[in-house]
């Protein structure tokens, strides 16, 4: 099978480059994918002509990268809802040079032909090149059969290529989590033996594939795959966590539904983390900030959490308030995975009640009351400030007990009520003794 199936408008770049006198192939992740049956992410395509010249045949382009050779042409195309403009990044064939420092490339060498390029790749797998007028792929490292058998395996002597490069490490481990491939013998024990090398390597490239490591279905195998490697300590800026922490926390994120949810994050923090470490490990690895909050909160809610202290329900209202209703559903599914047993022999029990009782309408917090501040101001006669506030905390109070009551005429009633007893204070055991 030598057809891979491109977008017209991909097509349309590689056609005008040839027609001036380029050569123009496919690379990267998109042949990688095609070859697998799986949607492509982004089309890159690498060629011979330089920068600025792709910048004079295409009318609109973007110099995204022109140190490095790269500029996104973007390509008109028509939609249903009207014209958009599709990018597709345009890179002229390199190899790097010297890698000092085991970051970036000290500098960046034109290529001559596609083999050149492909050899400074970093997988087999992503180093395979389509001429989609040929139709004819260019696989000088075997990543063709690598990819039939499931195995990632580095362009060349896997330590020196990750010593160029340490990013490298984790992306050798992402790909094989994303793709569920195995990792080649050689380039695993190179893998152990460069870990270290992680640690010179940007907190933001780092956090970057951390993240598109946690988003697949198989993130569990994945954070094995990191501990093993020795990659962890430079990931996860925590006291190194034994095979059993590493196991539980696994089997959690096997359970946890896949993409950027905060439960797998959380899941994380419970078993590899502590209270105190949470913020500066979700800081370590750049995620947004929106994020890290929601995944810390969830993960300090399932440390304090007791199954027996939430026995009733008033018990678990009180405790979904300090939760948030927005993330009840989480913390069930966090608090499940979490579980020793199997979801399965847990039955529908407390993830399911918890999902029950935080429920839109069902009370939880001040905002759920059926009356607000004016109203406790309007029937008992008082001003704003603190005062109003009480009354209201102690109507939710009781409406946590008796949720039934949480209508308008009755939480008026009960405020009349508690108005007149609190006028005519009669201590119970004063009228006893008269
Ligand atoms: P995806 O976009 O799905 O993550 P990709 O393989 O396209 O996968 P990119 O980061 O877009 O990943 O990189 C494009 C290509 O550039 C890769 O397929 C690979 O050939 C090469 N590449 C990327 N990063 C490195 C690196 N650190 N060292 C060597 N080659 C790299
Ligand atoms: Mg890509």
């Amino acid at each position: 099978m030598e057809r891979i199936d491109v977008p017209g408008h991909v097509l349309e770049v590689c056609r005008e480059l040839g027609r001036t006198g380029y050569q123009a192939f496919i690379v990267g992740g998109a042949v990688r994918d095609a070859l697998l049956g799986r949607p492509a992410v982004d089309w890159d395509v690498a060629t011979d002509a330089p920068p600025a010249v792709v910048q004079r045949i295409f009318p609109d382009t973007i110099p995204t990268g022109a140190r490095y050779g790269t500029v996104t042409v973007l390509v008109p195309v028509r939609e249903q809802t009207g014209w958009v403009r599709r990018p597709v990044q345009v890179t002229m064939f390199r190899t790097e040079g010297e890698y000092r420092d085991g970051r970036r490339p000290e500098w960046v060498a034109p290529a001559h032909t596609i083999e050149e390029d492909l050899s400074r790749r970093d997988l087999t797998v992503n180093a395979i090149a389509y001429d989609p007028w040929e139709e004819r792929l260019v696989d000088p490292f075997g990543g063709r059969a690598d990819l039939a058998t499931g195995i990632v395996r580095t362009v060349g002597d896997p330590a020196r290529r990750f010593r160029e490069d340490g990013l490298r490490l984790m992306r050798a481990v992402r790909l094989a989590t994303e793709l569920g491939f195995r990792m080649e013998a050689g380039t695993w024990r190179a893998l152990q033996q460069e870990a270290p090398r992680l640690a010179r390597v940007s907190r933001e490239r780092v956090g970057e594939e951390w993240r598109r490591l946690l988003r697949a279905e198989a993130a569990g195998r994945g954070l094995v795959m990191i501990y093993e490697s020795g990659l962890l300590l430079h990931v996860l800026p925590v006291p190194h966590p034994g095979r059993n922490a590493v196991e539980r926390t696994k089997a959690a994120l096997d359970r946890l539904p896949a993409g950027d949810g905060p439960e797998r994050v959380a899941a994380v923090l419970v078993g590899l983390s502590r209270d105190d470490l949470d913020d500066c490990v979700l800081r370590a690895l750049v995620y947004p900030r929106a994020h890290a909050k929601s995944a810390v909160h969830l993960a300090r809610m399932l440390r304090v959490f007791s199954a027996d202290a939430v026995g009733t329900e008033p018990a678990l209202r009180r405790f979904l308030r300090g939760l948030g209703r927005s993330n009840a559903a989480a913390f069930a599914r966090l608090w499940q995975a979490w579980q020793p047993v199997e979801p399965a022999r847990l039955g529908d029990g407390l993830a399911g009640r918890i999902v029950r009782v935080a429920a839109p309408g069902q009370p939880i917090d001040l905002s759920d009351l059926a009356v607000g501040g004016r109203d406790v101001q309007a029937v008992l006669g008082i001003g704003p400030g603190p005062e109003v506030g009480e009354w209201l905390e102690r109507l939710l109070q009781h409406v946590f007990e008796h949720p039934e009551d949480n209508r308008r005429d009755r939480l008026v009633h009960l405020l009349r009520t508690w108005k007149t007893g609190a006028r005519q204070p009669s201590p119970p055991c004063a009228k006893h003794r008269s």
